[in-house]
């Protein structure tokens, strides 16, 4: 299990501002726990959320579905049963309202800062996510 608090950069009452997300990583059973908003009063987070990681293969860099737990998805109906998030050369993308909420994309999603953390930290291996299968 990789767990760490990770500092990034956030847009809070339209200025830029750092926040500290905790990031958990499961690498033999793929999943991904991100928690943010962090309460002043008690260290604890508002918002935790749990996927199951899963790879897809795209022409250039990585690109990986974050599958949402069903509980997540039952009491958010109107949301997507899970997000995109494509890690590229140049720039990154997920198609979850956050990343398309951040002001002209001045920050990124929980997801893209996650997975970019875990990537630049060499935890996201090809044999990892396909299971065996893969470069
Ligand atoms: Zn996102």
């Amino acid at each position: 299990m990789i767990s760490e608090t990770i500092q990034v950069q956030r847009i809070r009452d339209g200025q830029p501002a750092t926040v500290p997300i905790l990031v958990a990583y499961d690498p033999a059973r793929g999943t991904l726990a991100i928690f943010q908003d962090q309460r002043k009063r008690d260290q604890s987070f508002a918002d935790k959320a749990y996927y199951r990681l899963e790879e897809f293969t795209v022409d250039r860099g990585r690109a990986f579905w974050l599958h949402r737990q069903q509980a997540d998805i039952e009491a958010d109906p109107s949301a997507v049963d899970r997000y995109a998030v494509h890690l590229g050369d140049k720039w990154d993308e997920c198609d979850c309202k956050g990343k398309y909420a951040s002001e002209r994309r001045a920050a990124n999603c929980k997801h893209v800062d996650c997975l970019k953390r875990l990537l630049a930290q060499g935890h996201l291996k090809r044999r990892e996510m396909f299971g065996g299968v893969g470069a």
